[in-house]
């Protein structure tokens, strides 16, 4: 393996495959609902991430059971991590949080959660909360998206990197894990600065990491600068490359959760390349191959060293 997938780290941890099922409890974003701005980020599809299952109606409980027997059928899996994926699911009144996490507790053959959120709402109440439920396992996905204030500023995020690094060293004191969101080819990001991301997170106490393309969504600023002729996408080729080189320069007990973004086939502008998710997966694993690459390469980590973490 040239890197350290997120099936392997619960596989190691639970003697099994462990299946996340996305929910949607319902949450809001500061950055939507009017605290910090009523835009959101410029990337960010109204609609909000996720599975559409809570518009229809279907409870958390519901939505967790539908999960639950898919992939029962098709990955024969049998544990399960409730993943809250859609908007900030530690955003909004303490009370709100409490039932959906009570809720969550109950559901049978759980290994843990995993919980979507920015990092200016992760106060020590919020993970004191959490912390009283006793998941077995709990990883906080917080996006951070650029290590470069300049670049937050421009694609409105409405925190600093400064509040992640805070973040982060909270979400570690508690004993929960961080898996960071990036994304490659940020408006006026040039190579290097994905790089220094890349080094940013290296510094700090994380342990997952999820990458994403910059993939144009309809309804968005983004698309907008795009139809403009202000911002044009990576290619794919890029894509691979950049990935290839953070990969390298990425610590190797840093569990990847995911090598690119997953559009829904409606909202998808551009690049059309950004649609076939598989694909893409393809081509990063040949070009890791190809340049005899790894995890943690230009850090001097061995092969032997990262299937060290793998075994
Ligand atoms: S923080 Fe997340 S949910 Fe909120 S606007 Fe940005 S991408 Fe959308």
């Amino acid at each position: 393996m040239r890197y350290f997938p997120l099936n392997l780290y619960l596989k190691k941890k639970f003697g099994q495959r462990v299946q996340k099922i996305p929910l949607d409890a319902g949450f809001s974003c500061p950055n939507r609902d009017g605290t910090l701005s009523t835009q959101g980020c410029i990337f960010c599809n109204p609609q909000g991430s996720g599975t559409s299952l809570k518009t229809k109606g279907l409870s958390l409980k519901e939505q967790f059971s539908y999960f639950q027997a898919k992939f029962q059928k098709k990955y024969k899996a049998q544990l399960f991590l409730a993943y809250l994926q859609s908007y900030s699911n530690t955003y909004g009144p303490l009370e709100k949080i409490k039932k959906v996490l009570e809720e969550i507790s109950s559901f049978p053959q759980l290994a843990g959660l995993c919980l979507g959120t920015r990092p200016d709402c992760l106060d020590e109440e919020k993970l004191s909360l959490i912390a009283k439920y006793h998941f077995k396992e709990v990883w906080l996905e917080i996006g951070l998206q650029s290590a470069h204030n300049r670049t937050l500023a421009l694609i409105n995020r409405g925190h600093l990197k400064e509040d992640f690094s805070q973040a982060v060293k909270r979400v570690h004191s508690f004993g929960f894990k961080t898996c960071v969101h990036v994304i490659a080819g940020l408006p006026q990001e040039k190579e290097k600065d994905f790089l220094q991301t890349i080094e940013f997170i290296n510094s700090l106490p994380v342990q997952g990491i999820k990458f994403h393309n910059l993939y144009i969504c309809a309804n968005t600023r983004l698309a907008d600068l795009y139809k403009e002729g202000k911002y044009m996408p990576l290619s794919l080729k890029e894509y691979v490359t950049w990935l290839r080189k953070g990969l390298e320069s990425l610590r190797p007990d840093i569990v990847v959760h995911r090598l690119n973004g997953d559009p829904q086939p409606q909202e998808l502008i551009a690049p059309t390349w950004a649609g076939n998710k598989q694909e893409v997966i393809k081509n990063i694993l040949l070009e890791l191959e190809q340049h005899d690459s790894w995890q943690g390469k230009a850090r001097g980590t061995s092969l032997v060293e990262l299937n060290h973490f793998l075994l």
